[in-house]
């Protein structure tokens, strides 16, 4: 492979539930990783009710659990967390910064793959441990992706930014100033509860702004 492959499995999403106004339905973006050295790594795992569906999607890209390398969790919520166990041969298991295999814990920062060009960073706001994933040499005409989790809700939370607020978001300042600096080293966005988008220079004008 010569570029790196983001395929998102399932785009998340949220909403008020039918019958209840006081509850909702929600779950996350769950991505697969291809990179270019052969590892598979997967960022948020649905909810611990997935687990067959998720094994189907991701044998539709002629993969097993066991081949997955790396699991990325973005954050702690039960909605991004749910199948962690379907990966028990992957070397790490990391939620936010926090990696672990076994009972194993230490503190992880950078580089995934080894070309250097699939990083973890810090994208704290919706919780004080948000990470996100940032892909170089995409099969996006080389471009970066950003596999964001909750940091964008979804697209149209640019325009209307109560959409990620309302969402929860434990440093409001903190997570407006990291939406505008992935915004500026990203061409795409997953975000973590709506359909992958592109972004442009208007997008990222609207998200300086609102810092
Ligand atoms: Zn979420």
């Amino acid at each position: 492979m010569s570029e790196n492959q983001v395929i998102v499995l399932q785009s998340g999403y949220a909403h008020e539930d039918e019958i209840d106004p006081n509850a909702m339905r929600a779950n996350c973006s769950c991505t697969l990783i291809r990179c270019r050295d052969g590892n598979n790594i997967i960022v948020d795992t649905l909810t611990a009710w997935d687990g067959e569906r998720l094994k189907s999607l991701i044998a539709e890209q002629g993969l097993q659990p066991d081949d997955i390398n790396v699991v990325v969790c973005t954050h702690g919520h039960s909605d991004h967390i749910g199948c962690n166990y379907l990966f028990q041969q992957a070397r790490l298991h990391i939620v936010g910064s926090t990696a672990s295999k076994h009972d194993l814990y230490s503190e992880y920062a950078g580089a995934l793959d080894t070309n250097g060009e699939v990083l973890l960073e810090k994208t704290l706001g919706h919780t004080l441990s948000c990470v996100s994933v940032l892909i170089h040499n995409s099969q996006f005409d080389g471009t970066t992706v950003g596999v964001c989790g909750d940091l964008f809700e979804r697209c149209q939370d640019i325009d209307d930014a109560q959409i990620w607020k309302a969402a929860g978001s434990e440093d409001e300042k903190q997570q407006a100033e990291q939406r505008y600096r992935i915004a500026q080293l990203c061409q795409y966005i997953v975000p973590g509860h709506g359909t992958i988008f592109k972004l442009d220079n208007e997008m990222r004008t609207k998200l300086k702004k609102n810092i």
